[in-house]
């Protein structure tokens, strides 16, 4: 049998960097929060996620960036390059230091979980869920060792194939393109003085961000088929390959570590609540690798859902009421179609062989219309607080 349905408990489903910010910021809150998810094991995410302003601020305020300020990367400069077409940018034009910093996601996953470990307010079950079921108060939750739990609020931050949005029936849009992520490490001959830069190619973007030591985490996006053959030959070739492919603007690069390969798979959930129910991270949207904005679109999710929460709670609303589950839709999903539909439309250039996007990116016109407009884009969601009046209870 379930627990008695506690009125004040959130229950978060994933510990993916989604989950694991939001049950800290929700703990440090004070709100009693049930995470449901395996302890992520650090060794196996190569990755390093590029953080812009807003979500370091954040991360700040949650007391982590202590612990991973010493391993991050300033991002001071962006480069966008298609073609002929270059433009430059720096941090000093949106009047900051930087734009943000690149953090290494194990380094990020590792200071996370230590403090939740910590907080009294969490319940950490290091398990899968296997089923959630609605009731009239909330949700049920069965866990693999079958254990039963219940909670008012479910927060589903599961990932683009979790649980939560088909127990929560909402439907989703997606994406069925041919394209696969490489991601690796790169040394490179030439210093990158804190350089980010994003070349738009045929088959999606080659993007650099920098790391220290003079090293870039690489995301290298391509058909799935080109992909494949460049992750079996050797890392010899490839650095030549993506020496050439940047025209030895950082001079030698040299591939310092085996890829790792993730396919592209967009999707946006059509609704963020449900009954009893919010969406959150990439169960809520999953946006190609193009000008850094998968995580800093979650971190936004949960700022407006940590604050909404907040807000409620201070009027005296119940943590799963409809009112405030609204509210944080409403914060959101216009922004969230907002990106969903424009860094979509600028892969869908990269990636057409035919037809207008193809004659498109043939005739030059791919950097002239698109990198002012990324540029913007970036340079926005580099400023752009939303925070909603946080205060704390
Ligand atoms: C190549 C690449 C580069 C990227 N670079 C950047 C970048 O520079 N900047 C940026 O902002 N974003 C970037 N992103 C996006 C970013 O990595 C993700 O948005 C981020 O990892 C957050 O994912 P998430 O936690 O929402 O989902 P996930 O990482 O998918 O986590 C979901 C978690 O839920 C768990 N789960 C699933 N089902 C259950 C269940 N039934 N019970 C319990 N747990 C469950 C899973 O085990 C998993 O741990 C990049 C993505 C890729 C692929």
């Amino acid at each position: 049998m379930a627990n008695t349905i506690s009125h004040d408990t959130a229950a978060i489903i994933g510990t993916g960097l989604t989950g694991l910010v939001q049950a800290l910021a929700l703990a440090q809150e004070n709100f009693k929060v049930t995470l449901i998810g395996p302890v992520p094991s650090v060794a196996q995410d190569d990755r390093t996620t590029a953080i812009l302003m807003p979500g370091i601020t954040f991360l700040k305020d949650l007391g982590v960036w202590d612990d991973l300020v010493a391993s991050s990367t300033p991002l001071t400069t962006m480069e966008l390059i298609d073609g002929t077409h270059h433009s430059v940018f720096d941090a000093a034009e949106i009047d900051q230091m930087v734009f943000g910093y690149n953090i290494s996601n194990a380094v990020l996953k590792k200071a996370l979980i230590a403090r939740l470990k910590k907080n009294k307010h969490i319940t950490w079950h290091a398990t899968t869920a296997t089923t959630i079921a609605a009731n009239d108060r909330g949700w049920d939750i069965t866990l693999t060792s079958n254990k039963k739990i219940s909670c008012a609020l479910l927060i589903g931050a599961d990932g683009r194939d979790g649980i939560t949005r088909h127990a929560a029936q909402i439907e989703i849009d997606e994406k069925t393109i041919d394209q696969t992520a490489l991601v690796s490490i790169l040394k490179c001959s030439k210093p990158h003085y804190n350089t980010t830069v994003e070349w738009y190619r045929q088959g999606g973007p080659l993007t650099l961000v920098p790391m220290h030591d003079n090293k870039f985490a690489l995301v290298w996006c391509g058909t799935s088929e080109d992909q494949r053959n460049k992750q079996s030959q050797p890392l010899t070739q490839s650095g030549k390959e993506l020496s050439e492919l940047t025209a030895h603007r950082f001079g030698e690069l040299k591939v310092i570590q085996p890829f790792q390969a993730w396919s592209v798979r967009p999707m946006k959930a059509t609704q963020l609540v449900a009954k009893n129910c919010a969406l959150i991270g990439e169960a809520a949207h999953v946006l190609p690798p193009i000008g850094a904005q998968g995580f800093n679109t979650s971190l936004q999710d949960i700022i407006a859902l940590t604050s909404t929460l907040l807000e409620g709670r201070s009027i005296g609303y119940l943590i799963n009421d409809a009112i405030m589950l609204s509210r944080y839709e409403s914060v959101r999903i216009m922004e969230v179609k907002l990106r969903y539909s424009t860094i979509n439309t600028i892969n869908a250039l990269l990636l057409s062989t035919r037809g207008v996007m193809h004659h498109v990116r043939r005739a030059g016109l791919f950097g002239i219309q698109t990198i002012p407009f990324v540029k913007k884009y970036i340079m926005e969601a580099g400023i752009k607080p939303l925070n909603l009046g946080r205060t704390r209870a």
